[in-house]
């Protein structure tokens, strides 16, 4: 299909939502095209994107194994992509939530954990700012929140990776099944290994009992 007034719709929509759950997108190229064939689409704007340095790209949250579709810059270095986005004070505490997520064992902070962080000395912001700016980013999906705590969410997976990858190189792990760079996951009670929910959903379907892709010892099932 040749790059059209279509394309040009769906992008736009993309562009203005800056990250569109599956099933929208999927909805939205229905109506637009008549077929479900997102990524075809997607690979078609795509093309268009590349000169002005932009990508469409796929990312699964960790947490809900939401689908999700991004908009991104493949040029922006780490501090311009942040701001863009955040004022000084919502930057410094962001930044602080995630290096407080990152450095924990459970790869996620307590909300009453990440509400005192407002208290920084670099941060200073209210506990009411601090929280509508919470509620915003878990909105946009740069956090989750689940339970009462916060995890890394999928818009900063695909945004802010170089971010992470230049911050928190050696805090970083990779998923033992897909390689790629995982934040929240199951960790094999043996060996450490690190997988995400999403992943192991997918092998255990071709694999039971299932077993850790490293070692090989039996993996409770308690997901
Ligand atoms: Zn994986
Ligand atoms: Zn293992």
């Amino acid at each position: 299909m040749v790059y059209g007034q279509k394309h040009k719709i769906l992008l736009q929509t993309f562009m203005h939502e800056g990250l569109l759950d599956e099933n929208k997108a999927k909805d939205l190229v229905i109506q637009l095209f008549g077929n479900d064939n997102v990524s075809v689409i997607v690979n078609q704007i795509n093309e268009q994107l590349q000169v002005l340095n932009m990508l469409i790209k796929k990312v699964q949250c960790e947490i809900t194994s939401q689908v999700y579709w991004v908009v991104i810059s493949t040029v922006l270095d780490e501090v311009t992509r942040f701001q863009t986005e955040f004022s000084k004070a919502q930057l410094a505490l962001l930044r602080h939530v995630f290096s407080e997520i990152i450095t924990s064992n459970n790869r996620c902070i307590q909300s009453t954990v990440c509400l005192n962080l407002c208290s920084s000395a670099d941060v200073k912001l209210s506990k009411t700012e601090a929280e509508e700016f919470l509620g915003d980013i878990v909105t946009r999906k740069w956090l989750v929140y689940k339970d009462g705590f916060y995890f890394i969410g999928p818009r900063s997976i695909t945004e802010l990776m170089p971010y992470f990858r230049a911050t928190y190189e050696d805090n970083l792990s990779t998923c033992c099944l897909c390689k790629q760079v995982i934040f929240y996951g199951k960790k094999c009670g043996n060996c450490e290994s690190l997988l995400h929910l999403f992943c192991l959903q997918r092998y255990a379907m071709i694999h039971n009992p299932m077993k850790c892709p490293t070692c090989n010892i039996v993996l409770p099932d308690d997901e």
